[in-house]
């Protein structure tokens, strides 16, 4: 269910903390807390305290959760009970029975923080693959180009892949992020640069040949590199990000890798 709240719309709980919610909130507990309930058979009987009666016709079924009145109709589960005893709306219901439990409801904002980071993450590689071929055709990119043009590559497969080069200074690409209004913090996470010793943000890529591996919707979603000298390592990739994971990615890379050594 997605609900709207002063226009914006909520995600949805997830089905998980709703069944530990609804577990670790006896129907049977619930109920009894405001009707008086004696045992009938397998169900409980009591009252119905959403009308008058005289005689007992609100039913609690403890095998599924439920209740149920034979008299007005009413009936449903412990969140819609919660919500017709305490006159509450379904996410004020949620959070009265979460804390009953002593059980933590999922915050929306932490789902929305993640989501924008993921679409931040995207961005900056996205820059990060422009940058890096704007270096790569520049004066400052020529020994990236000799490598990729000795191997044979043309201009027009250097362009068709994106194909880049992140300069040997190690605050090139983050000086230029800084610039868009990109912060350390999200270059990190973004995996295109790390923390130095000194705590500020160092590029993670230097003096190699880049390859942007991008999805199936466009996406850059990571990049290989691999150095000019005999430095180790010959090839560095991303590490797992938001956006990326190494073992989803293996043929992007190993085509970026194929493509490199044949050519
Ligand atoms: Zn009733």
């Amino acid at each position: 269910m997605t609900e709207e709240n002063g226009g914006i719309a909520i995600m949805p709980l997830p089905e998980a903390f709703l069944q530990e919610l609804k577990m670790r909130s006896d129907i049977s507990d619930v109920v009894s807390s405001y009707v008086g309930l004696r045992r009938s058979g397998r169900n409980l009987v009591g009252l119905c305290p959403f009308h008058n009666e005289k005689t007992p016709s609100f039913n609690v079924y403890p095998e599924n959760g439920s209740f149920y009145c034979f008299g007005c109709g009413v009936g449903g589960d412990v969140i819609t009970f919660i919500r017709r005893i305490e006159n509450l709306d379904y996410m004020e219901a949620v959070r009265f029975l979460a804390q009953r439990a002593g059980l933590q409801v999922p915050e929306n904002r932490v789902d929305d923080g993640m989501a924008k980071l993921r679409a931040r993450v995207l961005e900056i590689n996205r820059e990060t693959a422009r940058f890096y071929h704007a270096m790569l055709m520049s004066e400052q990119g020529r020994p990236g180009l000799a490598y990729l043009q000795d191997r044979g590559l043309t201009q027009a497969t250097i362009r068709h892949f994106g194909l880049g080069y992140s300069p040997p200074s190690r605050y090139a690409l983050v000086d230029y992020l800084a610039q868009k209004g990109y912060q350390p913090s999200e270059m990190i996470q973004a995996n295109v640069a790390f923390k130095g010793r000194s705590g500020r943000a160092v590029d993670r890529f230097s003096g190699r040949v880049m390859y942007p591996i991008i999805d199936l919707r466009g996406n850059v979603i990571a990049f290989g590199g691999r150095v000019l000298t005999d430095a180790k390592p010959k090839y560095l990739n991303t590490s797992d990000t938001l956006v990326f994971r190494k073992s989803d990615a293996l043929f992007a890379l190993n085509f970026a890798k194929t493509k490199e050594a044949n050519s």
